[in-house]
């Protein structure tokens, strides 16, 4: 508002008009503003300039040096670095590797094989220099194991650069290591079970294929000499008379194998390769039929092969079924046994579990070694879990399994000269394959113990023991257990073979004198037989029994 009365105008009095500077020259003011405050704003402007290009610099260079210390190493109150774990980190691989280089992660993966390898070094020299500390070595190889896994665990992801190929490599060479530190301490921990037992030599002997005690007759004898398997057998017979030492590398190039993973090769002629005491038809109970057959179709060829050629070739796919515990896998290692085969023993299961991302490999190294260490079995157990019927929603990992397995099959049944046979085994014939079922030409039914079976069974079991039980005794135990599998059999006398230890006391137990020990009595068994009861329901015996008739091999 205008207020003109009082004499002002915009704020000056009227009387000033012309006496002031004029309108358009500058102020005192702003004169210094112009001289002091503009080269000041210039200076600072410089300065921001040359502070920006300073955080720029410390920038990059505290990004490298980060690069080359991984932030799991961090100092800590001492001064000191230190390297967490992922766990105490508080940060999954998984985010680590999705915000930054795998650094992180292979510092954390060299911090657990530096450990392993201090902690397998130390076994190994106990290992080897001083048999008395067995037990020490044991405990080395499980912590450096558990080291191993811990490094293997690490998400080395699937980023790209140095240090992932590093990371991944590092990852690679502690799988191998570990599998190599688990074969050693598997053989340390059963040596370790023979010892006290005090085992002569002849006993590691018998463990091994026995292709020496070929019969001479049988023509067989020196070709085989010659042969791999025969070097190979060899091998093994030497390894196991030096418990420890075990068909490394040097023992497979020896073989001259071509085109096959070593490593793998190794593992598998360490893992699959049955070496366990040799079983011959006579320990095995009853199952008359099945060693018929088992004679007719795999003993009598592989001891005579020139009188079965052409139409009379043996069938290459042998097929056990029936229920659980019955003597399946005995009787696919006595068949090995007998004909002086490699016994390659693998469980299904096993390819889908613990050799998951490597069972077509396996399979396919496995079926090389077998044609290279002929004659060879394969034996494969539950063999259901890996070639059922094709089902909805089968993953595409276990389809190429079953694949492979089929081709490698076909490979070997296609070739007349190669002496491999294939041998499954399952409790589940009704759900496997059509394509598998045409594969697995004979089909043999291993059925439950009859009484007469189930009495030789116990007088079997018993005989460690002296026989302490009557024939009418034994009889009416065998009448008693109608409905029990071979393995509960065997449960059974386990558990009455404990009936004399029961009657003592604790502290009995501890001094007594073990030639002053009850013998075991039919009372125990009667005991027994309340604790331990069949596994198989009589309801699944009729299944396998119209599968029979369906399928099996009758009347062998
Ligand atoms: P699964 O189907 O569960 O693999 P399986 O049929 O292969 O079982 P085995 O492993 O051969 O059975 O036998 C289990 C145990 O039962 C053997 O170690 C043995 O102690 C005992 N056994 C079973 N059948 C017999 C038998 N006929 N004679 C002697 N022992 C037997």
């Amino acid at each position: 508002m205008h207020r003109r009365g009082n004499g002002r105008f915009w704020g000056r009095k009227r009387g000033d008009r012309g006496k002031g500077p004029p309108r358009d020259r500058p102020t005192f003011h702003s004169r210094n503003v112009y001289i002091v405050a503009a080269p000041l704003l210039f200076i600072f402007a410089i300065l921001r300039i040359i502070a920006y290009q300073l955080w720029v610099v410390l920038e990059i260079l505290v990004g490298r040096s980060k690069a080359i210390l991984p932030s799991a190493c961090l100092p800590n109150q001492k001064g000191k670095y230190k390297c967490q774990s992922e766990a105490e980190e508080g940060m999954s691989g998984a985010a680590k590797a999705s915000v930054g280089p795998a650094a992180p992660a292979l510092a954390t993966q060299k911090h657990h094989h530096r450990k392993a390898f201090e902690y397998i070094s130390k076994a190994l020299k106990i290992d080897e220099e001083d048999s008395e500390r067995k037990e020490q070595a044991i405990e080395m190889y499980k912590k450096g194991i558990a080291e191993l896994e811990k490094g293997i665990a690490v998400n080395v992801g699937q980023g790209q650069g140095d240090h992932w190929d590093k990371a991944r490599r590092l990852q690679q060479k502690m799988m191998t290591n570990m599998v190599m530190a688990q074969d050693r301490l598997d053989i340390l921990a059963s040596s370790k079970m023979w010892k006290p037992m005090k085992q002569p030599l002849a006993v590691h002997k018998s463990n091994t294929l026995p292709r020496n005690s070929r019969p001479a007759s049988t023509g067989g004898s020196s070709s085989a000499t010659s042969s791999p398997a025969r070097k190979f057998s060899h091998q093994r017979q030497h390894s196991q008379q030096n418990p420890g030492g075990r068909p490394a590398k040097k023992d497979l190039s020896s073989l001259k194998l071509k085109n096959i993973d070593k490593k793998l090769a190794e593992t598998i002629i360490n893992e699959i390769v049955d070496t366990g005491p040799p079983v011959q038809f006579k320990d095995i109970a009853g199952q008359d039929t099945a060693k018929q057959a088992l004679h007719e179709i795999v003993i009598l060829p592989a001891l005579r092969p020139e009188l079965f050629t052409g139409l009379r070739a043996p069938a290459r796919g042998l097929l056990l079924f029936g229920p659980p515990g019955n003597g399946k896998t005995m009787l696919a290692k006595a068949v090995a046994n007998e004909s002086n085969a490699t016994f390659f023993n693998i469980s299904a299961s096993s390819l889908t579990s613990k050799w998951v991302g490597e069972g077509e490999k396996l399979v396919r190294t496995m079926f090389t070694l077998a044609r290279e260490l002929q004659p060879s079995v394969v034996f494969m157990d539950e063999i259901d879990s890996l070639l059922c019927e094709r089902r909805e929603g089968e993953n595409d990992a276990s389809r190429r399994l079953k694949t492979e397995f089929l081709v490698q099959f076909d490979g070997v049944a296609g070739s007349s000269d190669d002496r491999v046979l294939i041998m499954g085994a399952t409790n589940r014939p009704q759900e496997l394959d059509d394509a598998v079922l045409r594969r697995f030409a004979k089909r043999v039914y291993v059925n439950m113990p009859r009484k007469e079976t189930r009495k030789s069974m116990l007088t079997q079991l018993l005989a460690k023991h002296s026989n302490p039980l009557t024939s009418d005794e034994l009889s009416e135990v065998a009448r008693l257990t109608e409905g029990y599998s071979g393995s509960d059999l065997n449960a059974l006398a386990k558990d009455a073979a404990l009936g004399p230890i029961r009657d003592l006391s604790a502290t009995e137990v501890k001094t007594v004198d073990a030639n002053k020990v009850r013998g075991i009595k039919y009372s125990d068994f009667m005991e027994s037989i309340r604790r331990i009861r069949k596994s198989v329901p009589a309801d699944t015996l009729s299944k396998y029994e119209q599968w029979n008739l369906e399928y099996g091999a009758l009347g062998v």
